[in-house]
């Protein structure tokens, strides 16, 4: 089927200013690279998103939620199936008393500024993370020893069966980058976070101390995913076992391991997203030659070849 041909399907259950065929993802991704998407939908409600997804699941169209793409790759051969995007009524972030409740197209960063600026502390870690509330859950993103996991108080969810949830955290199954929603095709629909109150300048202390490391430590002037791979079990860093298998600064065609972040991989200006798999697979092969250890990515891969 081809994009437009998803596209007049769709266009029966959704506005078609919200639907876009062959889109490239390179737009719609932090590495700034990859191919096309068949096509690419904006939802605005959890009415619209209930109606494209019954839709595509009817025509078994492969489908993918996507976030800010901070944490995702897309293969150069395209993704042959829908991108879905939350939008509209998923962008609402509100904090009343000592929550903070967000849509799952939220930015998880905006939250925790809002977070500290009504004094509540618990979110500081959040705000240098560049991806949406709906990506932080699944990932049980963290930073500087705070993680999704310590603050979440309940997550609204769609089941594939067209049905809304509640998820507590015990429901969760919450682990280091890991959630239940690694292991089932639900969506985030709202996540709720249970902050306490707290300093004012502490809080805003904190904020600027992290994201400075950041600045300092992190390649933040070239596109990159954040950290490629996880942290191993035994509790070693993937970016110092990168790096004392002397890999800082190899590259393969645009792509590079940073010398700033031995864990960030980052497109230099023409990286394809073959290049930066490749130098995924040859990472993994110097670290495992060098050191015994199995590094397993921490992002996404999205397209047919499946290497990752
Ligand atoms: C410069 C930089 C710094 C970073 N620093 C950190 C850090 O400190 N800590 C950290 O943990 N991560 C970090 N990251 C990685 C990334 O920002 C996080 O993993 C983030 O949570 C991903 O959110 P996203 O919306 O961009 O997800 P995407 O990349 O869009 O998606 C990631 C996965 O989540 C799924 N997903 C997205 N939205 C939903 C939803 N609503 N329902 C169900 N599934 C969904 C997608 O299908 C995909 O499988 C960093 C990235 C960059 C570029």
């Amino acid at each position: 089927m081809t994009g437009q041909e998803i596209a007049d399907i769709l266009s029966e259950h959704l506005d078609e200013h919200c639907i876009h065929p062959d889109q490239p993802m390179s737009e719609y991704t932090s590495f700034r690279t990859g191919g096309n998407a068949l096509c690419l939908v904006e939802v605005n409600n959890v009415e619209e998103l209930r109606r494209v997804l019954t839709c595509v699941r009817k025509k078994f169209l492969p489908y993918v939620i996507l976030g800010n793409g901070t944490n995702t790759l897309v293969e150069d051969e395209g993704y042959n199936g829908v991108i879905v995007k939350l939008e509209g009524d998923f962008k609402k972030i509100d904090v009343t008393g000592y929550e903070v409740t967000c849509g799952g197209g939220a930015s998880f960063a905006a939250a925790g500024r809002q977070a500290a600026d009504m004094w509540l502390t618990g979110m500081e870690f959040a705000c240098g993370i560049p991806g949406t509330v709906g990506g932080a859950i699944r990932q049980n993103a963290g930073a500087f020893g705070g993680q999704v996991s310590d603050i979440i108080k309940r997550v609204k969810a769609l089941t594939t069966a067209g049905e809304e949830i509640v998820l507590r955290p015990h429901e969760l199954q919450f682990g280091y980058r890991h959630s239940i929603f690694c292991l089932k095709k639900y969506v985030v629909l709202e996540a709720v976070f249970e902050l306490k109150k707290g300093d004012k300048n502490e809080i805003n202390n904190k904020i600027e101390t992290y994201s400075k490391e950041r600045r300092d430590k992190q390649p933040l002037d070239l596109p990159n995913a954040g950290s490629i791979f996880k942290n191993p079990k035994d509790g070693s860093a993937a970016g110092k076992l990168i790096e004392d298998a002397g890999l800082a600064g190899e590259h393969i065609g645009g792509a590079m391991v940073s010398r700033k972040h031995c864990n960030f991989i980052v497109n230099a200006g023409t990286a394809t997203a073959t290049d930066i798999i490749d130098l995924m697979d040859k990472v993994r092969n110097d670290v495992y030659k060098t050191f015994a250890v199995r590094l397993e990515p921490e992002i996404t891969v999205l397209g047919q070849r499946k290497r990752y």
